[in-house]
């Protein structure tokens, strides 16, 4: 399956008809648990010498096309999905990384995963290195003896900065550590990051993938790439405390890293995605293929049209030509650049405010990637608890307005925004 095209995995990969009763979509497992044959297969379960279905917070039939079909449209070689994109990096790094590691991170993050980064997780003994990541040698400058990740995001939300990502995946490299890259708002549509040294690509499903607004979810996918025997991953190469003595790499090689995620990870965590949501998942990513197009050509429509206002001050999109990250996305991301258009108003704080709250199409919220268009002005909600040293590292300025341009007719978008300047 994954020797065929993005848009074929999208609607194929991961569902065997025949073996799900003829059903042609994605049939709903809405089951907690599984029955045992006898217990001896169930002992043969839990010890995974038999692998197969025990209980849905581990793993769940449709929950498994939805990481079979991620797996494949990011050429990864297995993937975990999670309540939610949160879930997936909390899950992810906890499983990771222990107290007393170290990560080096962009400094342009999300903000959840800044604040878990900066705050909740030097809480439990596990701290992080920021640094401007337009230059590959600043990840270089800042590892340390217990420094076990780089953590970046391969289009910032929302400084839109597109990152080298081989020049940074070298770095990683070089360091011996896992290079992990959340490729939310580029999605495998416009970007696979493991073809450029990418170890772990996270997703908030709940963005472009899911792409109606309706579930949240998340996944990491595995490039099986990382080799946890070099010495820095004891976890992965002596007998497993947590799973009845279990040596990962040794039981379960290159996928080790997602057996742990399944059996440590959701396990111990429990952040598990519910099978519903994975089926509306199932059914946004189906379209994900013509949604990104489509979203990509009319952020850079509204990005152009938006540099001729003279009520804008700047525009921030990286396919428009006075990017400074245009080299970077004609290497990066030549089939497009993805919805988010940020911009900043005259008239600072209050102007954006006023806009933020005049436009009609636009809905005011605090999500991205929906076929519906979303506005929200993030110094006042979504970066509100950073300080101004931290917002500004993060990209986020007084007047800036970012727009999630979705898919309704564009001059209607244009007027919506037209009015909306009126107002202010
Ligand atoms: C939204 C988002 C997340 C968090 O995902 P949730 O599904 O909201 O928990 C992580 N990374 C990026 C880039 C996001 O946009």
């Amino acid at each position: 399956m994954s020797d065929q095209k993005f848009s074929t995995n999208a609607l194929h990969a991961g569902h065997d008809v025949t073996v799900n009763g003829g059903t042609r979509a994605v049939p709903i497992y809405q089951s907690t648990s599984y029955v045992f044959n006898n217990t001896d297969h169930a002992a043969n379960l839990f010890s995974l010498a038999e692998l197969g279905f025990i209980y849905t917070r581990l793993n769940n039939p449709t929950n498994q096309i939805l990481q079979d079909r991620l797996a494949a449209i990011e050429g990864g070689i297995g993937a975990v999905v999670f309540a939610s994109g949160t879930a997936a990096i909390s899950t992810g790094l906890m499983t990771l990384l222990k107290a007393g590691d170290h990560i080096v991170a962009s400094s342009s993050l999300y903000g959840g995963t800044y604040n878990l980064l900066n705050v909740t997780l030097p809480r439990l003994g596990i701290t992080t290195t920021f640094v401007d990541a337009s230059n590959p040698s600043n990840f270089a400058a800042a590892v340390q003896d217990n420094t076990r990740a780089f953590f970046v995001e391969s289009l910032g939300n929302p400084k839109l900065d597109v990152l080298d990502l081989k020049g940074i995946s070298n770095e990683a490299k070089e360091a011996q550590v896992p290079f992990i890259v959340d490729n939310t708002v580029a999605t495998p549509g416009l970007l696979n990051p493991i073809e450029h040294g990418a170890n772990l690509v996270i997703h908030s499903l709940t963005k472009y993938i899911g792409g109606q607004g309706n579930s949240l979810g998340g996944a990491i996918i595995d490039a099986g790439t990382f080799d946890w025997a070099n010495g820095k991953f004891p976890e992965f190469t002596e007998p497993s405390a947590g799973y009845h003595g279990l040596v990962y790499h040794e039981a379960l090689g290159a996928p080790a890293f997602t057996f742990k995620l399944i059996l440590e990870g959701l396990r111990d965590f429990g952040g598990a995605l519910s099978p519903f949501n994975a089926f509306q998942i199932l059914q946004g990513l189906e379209t994900l293929p013509v949604r990104i197009k489509q979203h990509s050509i009319n952020a850079l429509d509204l990005a152009e049209w938006l540099e001729n206002r003279e009520e804008v001050a700047w525009v921030n999109y990286p396919g428009l030509k006075s990017s400074k990250y245009n080299d970077l996305a004609k290497e990066y991301l030549p089939k497009g650049q993805s919805g988010i258009v940020t911009f900043g108003v005259k008239g600072g704080f209050e102007a954006a405010k006023k806009l933020t709250d005049a436009t009609k199409i636009f809905s005011l919220l605090a999500n991205i990637g929906d076929t519906k268009s979303l506005i929200i002005h993030p110094a006042s909600t979504t970066h509100q608890q950073l300080n101004e040293e931290q917002q500004q590292s993060a990209g986020v300025s007084q007047d800036l307005i970012r727009l999630s341009v979705g898919l309704e007719d564009i001059e209607d978008l244009k007027a919506d925004l037209e009015q909306a300047f009126a107002a202010i």
